[in-house]
């Protein structure tokens, strides 16, 4: 056991989806395996999951990672949240034009 470990120590760092050599930067760590690969594979190996965009699984010790796209979300919430938004923003202006009109209203009776 301790000899495949050694073994593994001393093998030269490269990424297990290109095969090549791993640079010092832009570099993704699996939190669970401690396998290094680098971003561009990763990005590739996440768009090649076929549970993409969800989450995607560490090549070696297929750990799942959920996908955190801040953007694409918030968006995907103002989308879904835009008809209660707009009845909303419908039911404050109509709640103005009443108030408005109310007063209109009451001036109008008062003055005349
Ligand atoms: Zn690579
Ligand atoms: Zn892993």
């Amino acid at each position: 056991m301790s000899n495949i470990e050694s073994y593994e120590i001393e093998m030269p760092p490269e990424c297990s989806i290109c095969l090549e050599d791993l640079g010092r930067h832009n570099l993704w760590k699996c939190k669970q395996c401690n396998n290094k690969f680098h971003k561009k594979c990763i990005i590739k190996w996440k768009k090649a999951n076929p549970h993409y965009p969800e989450y995607f699984e560490c090549p070696v010790c297929k750990l799942q990672y959920k996908n955190y796209c801040y953007n694409n979300c918030i968006l995907r919430l103002i989308y879904r949240l835009m008809p209660i938004i707009i009845v909303f923003l419908l039911l404050v202006f109509i709640g103005d034009i009443i108030m408005v009109s109310c007063l209109v209203y009451n001036t109008y009776v008062k003055r005349h």
